[in-house]
């Protein structure tokens, strides 16, 4: 595909794999929030009414979130020593830092855990409530860890295609509530996950082509099973709100931290994307609690930048980054996707501020930096989350975009927060070579 036949000049640049920083021409005037074609902020509101009708449930499945109350949540943790290391490396960042730890969330130890729990918790309140398992939202959802409720669920399927983290939340969901699970996992995805997957009883293919190749194929196998559901992270308005409902909850943190969000006090959100639907939902969700306040900028890999070629473009999911001549490959695994989610493009296409694009051999460095400074622990992937910090803060186009929209005074009142979306489950081994020099 001739890529100057589109107007953005980012292209060519995606294209030669240079790393980019790009401000989103179709961000709304004023940065507010807008609800979009096909999802409203109710929406996210009724997400987060069904996991606390779930809250229960959890608790009781998985005794890690009792001391949230069956909430899948992760701390937010404030980065000094980080901020200090980033400031003597030329990086000063204004107001402060912090890094939502994503990686350290319960059952799935990634973002995933956020969609992929809720959508599966859909489904099953679907069922539950169409077959009488349940009599309506009012009833004791720890019904559902009993018989008939679990006879019911092991006779009935769910699938998922994906890279790793997606599978691992849907899987351990799916096992834990008696589904039968089955993940069909690309090549690049890591032999670790799919060991843990099996251990929790969930049924692993795998294939020798990429995602969309695994993603197809589960699609099929599960289209021709009536009792088979299919996760479908390329379109679902499940996973994008499950992963909305973090902007309520981030909202709570806040407040309950005394660190005020407003025009004067604006938050800056940098998260790491993939198919769009985690980072996506995460802005939407941000956006629609705290409007003009929040900036939200995405993080994609040189070799797969779908979403900024989807929004550029203008094509969306009519266009992969294989049409402009990269290959997808990255060590950033949770971020090799070719094609966006069409869902996620168009329902933040005006709510996203921009995006940066980082190569692969600079995530290594500051995955170290982030556990030598906080001893925090995060995988590459997650690690993605630094390169638009560094753009809006060291470069021309970042200078200009804070310049017309704060005042000095707010920029000094700022909180920068690092989405770190995923590690806590990498094995100690895989975890030690990469932190080693050179490993
Ligand atoms: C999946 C994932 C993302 C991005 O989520 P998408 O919904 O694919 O955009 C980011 N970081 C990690 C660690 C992930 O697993």
């Amino acid at each position: 595909m001739n890529v100057s036949a589109f107007s953005d000049p980012v292209l060519p640049r995606l294209s030669a794999r240079r790393e980019v920083f790009w401000i989103n021409p179709a961000l709304s005037p004023n940065n507010g929030f807008c609800e979009g074609e096909g999802i409203t902020a109710a929406d996210v509101d009724a997400a987060s009414d069904r996991l606390d009708r779930f809250a229960p449930l959890l608790k009781k499945l998985f005794p890690e979130t009792a001391a949230n109350g069956g909430l899948i949540e992760s701390p937010l943790v404030g980065t000094e020593r980080l901020q200090k290391a980033l400031a003597a490396a030329g990086i000063p960042v204004k107001g402060r830092l912090m890094v939502k730890m994503d990686a350290d969330l319960p059952v799935a130890g990634s973002v995933k855990a956020r969609g992929g729990v809720y959508e599966v918790l859909a489904h099953t309140e679907d069922l539950a409530f169409r077959h009488g398992l349940l009599s309506g939202p009012g009833d004791d959802y720890l019904k559902l860890a009993d018989e008939p409720a679990r006879a019911f669920f092991a006779a009935r399927k769910i699938q998922v295609g994906s890279t790793g983290n997606l599978g691992l939340s849907i899987g351990i969901m799916g096992a834990a509530l008696g589904y039968k699970a089955t993940v069909h996992m690309s090549a690049d995805a890591k032999q670790w996950k799919k060991d843990l997957l099996r251990k929790k009883g969930a049924e692993v293919l795998e294939y020798d082509g990429d995602y969309a190749e695994a993603v197809a194929n589960g699609r099929r196998l599960s289209d021709i099973d009536p009792d088979s559901y299919f996760v479908d992270d390329e379109n679902s308005k499940n996973l994008f709100c499950g992963y909305a409902v973090a902007g309520r909850r981030l909202q709570a943190q806040l407040k309950k931290a005394g660190i005020p969000v407003d025009v004067d006090h604006p938050l800056f959100v940098y998260i790491p994307c993939g198919v769009g639907g985690a980072p996506g939902g995460v802005t939407y969700g941000l956006k629609s609690v705290f409007g003009s306040a929040v900036h939200c900028f995405f993080a994609e890999p040189v070799a797969a930048p779908c979403m900024l070629l989807g929004l550029a473009s203008g094509q969306y999911n009519g266009i992969c980054v294989q049409d402009i001549g990269l290959d997808g490959k990255t060590a950033a695994d949770g971020l090799a996707v070719g094609r966006c989610s069409a869902v996620a493009a168009k329902w933040i296409r005006a709510l996203l501020s921009g995006e940066a694009t980082v190569r692969d051999d600079v995530l290594t460095p500051d995955m170290r930096l982030l556990w030598q400074t906080e001893r925090l622990f995060i995988e590459p992937s997650a690690a993605a989350a630094f390169a638009p910090l560094k753009a809006l803060l060291t470069t021309g186009q970042g200078a200009r975009y804070l310049s017309e929209r704060l005042s000095p005074a707010a920029a000094e009142n700022a909180t920068h927060i690092l989405w770190a979306t995923g590690g806590s489950l990498m094995p100690e081994t895989e975890r030690n070579r990469l932190l080693a020099d050179g490993g």
